[in-house]
């Protein structure tokens, strides 16, 4: 929305507000739904059960296409491969890739322009920001096709819920819907073009969780699209007090790390499933969830590789490496996206040949370091069985102080303190100071999201095969 909008938009009476999202939701439906996505859709539909083979070569094809663009076309690729000696008929299949090298955060934060493809320069396209390195944003350039080719993967991925795209949705997300210093209800407001209402991400207070509550029960919801930390709020607050939810068909979450006790918090809050998805704004990758619970990797949205990387913990982990051949007007080609996951090995019950993924560890800047140069990335059992804590936020200050934020709930005494410490005593060590916060809220970061992990030790210049001595951490 434009400055004016949305200053309009913030004076305007609750009706008003709830008229101007429908027309702004209708309008980007049009934008979305448009140009090749229903073709996209349906390719997307038959390719899902395409066998290994065919999948690979549909890959392969892909590949080829989308290095041949770069080397024409992206002033980054075309110096590169230069340097590297390399033409695109060097790349036959995927098993090629690695004769590039991986591209950090950082070098397309430092120079985004060289990324631009000048072949799509004149393209109608959108710039999307996330979060880059040390704080800053990275600001991603998605032609319109390309946003529209992401949209058919988040319709098959909410296809795998059963429910569908005209089901009654809740959505909590990013957006500022509901003037910050609101006091009263409503939080949300209503998207009538799309049957969905959308909830607001900053305003669920133990004060204001009741209203949310009351709301999503009358509105009755098939779905529930939401940032992790938000519905988990929801679940976390009805469970406590017995407050009566409601029972969508399927919760969708995205744009955070699931953690396994938010996840079993919200199935048992909303007595349903979530269904998980993994991507970004880069649009490098595309993982979810399907109706068997496995977490799939999309073949047709690009390239994912795993690369190892020794100083993890668990040893398992890797990094994630995406190649995307959705977004023309700014390729990656084997982008860090700086994420942590452990690869998968079972085939699916559910019949799709896609790859899995055992888990999704998440940031690998969000991953505590010890003194004793390890990397602990998932550290939610250390909150296990402790219903009396409402939330609580890790932030590492540096190797030897770690700070928890708390939020106490119902029953809380000092004493469930010394618990939590003794748990990460007993994964960080005693190396470690700990210092804990009582607060009556933790806020939420850039975009409403938020991080239950917060590492503010700056990153290594590249910490990929890195030694487990220790020796480079600042
Ligand atoms: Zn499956």
């Amino acid at each position: 929305m434009q400055r004016w909008v949305e200053k309009i938009y913030e004076h305007s009476p609750v009706s008003l507000q709830d008229a101007m999202i429908s027309v702004y939701g209708l309008k980007l439906a049009r934008i979305r739904y448009a140009g090749g996505y229903k073709r996209y859709r349906e390719e997307l539909e038959r390719s899902q059960y395409f066998s290994e083979c065919a999948l690979a070569e549909l890959q392969d094809e892909r590949l080829r296409s989308l290095v041949r663009h770069c080397y024409d076309n992206v002033p980054y690729y075309a110096k590169l491969f230069r340097e590297l000696r390399l033409a695109p008929s060097d790349f036959r299949t995927t098993s090629d890739l690695p004769k590039l090298p991986l591209l950090a955060k950082e070098t397309v934060q430092s120079q985004p322009g060289q990324f631009y493809a000048q072949n799509y320069t004149n393209t109608p396209a959108e710039i999307v920001s996330t979060s880059g390195t040390t704080g800053t944003t990275l600001r991603i350039r998605v032609d319109t096709e390309g946003r529209r080719k992401n949209y058919a993967f988040f319709s098959r991925f909410k296809s795998w819920t059963g429910v569908g795209p005209s089901g009654r949705t809740a959505t909590f997300a990013g957006r500022t819907i509901v003037p910050v210093k609101s006091q009263r209800p409503p939080f949300w407001r209503h998207n009538l073009a799309a049957h969905t209402i959308l909830f607001s991400s900053y305003h669920l207070s133990e004060k204001n969780i009741p209203a949310y509550l009351a709301k999503l029960c009358d509105w009755d919801p098939h779905l529930i699209d939401s940032y992790p930390s938000s519905v988990e709020a929801l679940a976390r607050y009805a469970l406590a007090y017995g407050v009566r939810a409601p029972h969508p068909r399927a919760i969708v979450t995205s744009s955070e790390t699931l953690r396994t006790e938010q996840r079993e918090a919200i199935c048992k809050a909303f007595a349903t499933r979530v269904f998980d998805q993994y991507g970004g704004a880069e649009q490098v990758c595309f993982i979810s969830q399907c109706e068997a619970g496995s977490y799939h990797i999309h073949p047709e949205y690009g390239v994912t590789e795993f690369i190892p990387d020794e100083a993890s913990d668990p040893k398992s982990a890797c990094r994630i490496v995406a190649t995307g051949f959705t977004n023309m007007a700014m390729p990656l080609l084997r982008y860090d996206i700086g994420d942590l996951a452990v690869p998968g090995g079972t085939p699916c019950s559910c019949g799709r040949r896609f790859r899995t993924v055992e888990e999704i560890i998440g940031r690998a800047d969000d991953i505590i370091r010890t003194p004793d140069g390890r990397r602990v990335g998932r550290l939610d059992p250390v909150f296990k069985g402790l219903q009396t804590i409402r939330k609580a936020q890790i932030v590492q200050e540096d190797l030897r102080h770690i700070l928890l934020r708390v939020v106490p709930g119902e029953g809380f005494r000092p004493g469930d303190l010394d618990s939590i410490r003794y748990e990460l005593e007993k994964r960080l060590g005693r190396d470690v100071e700990y210092t804990f916060k009582l607060m009556e809220e933790i806020p939420v970061g850039a975009g409403g999201k938020f991080r239950a992990v917060l590492c503010l030790i700056p990153k290594e210049s590249f910490p990929i095969h890195r030694k487990t001595d220790g020796e480079r951490l600042p």
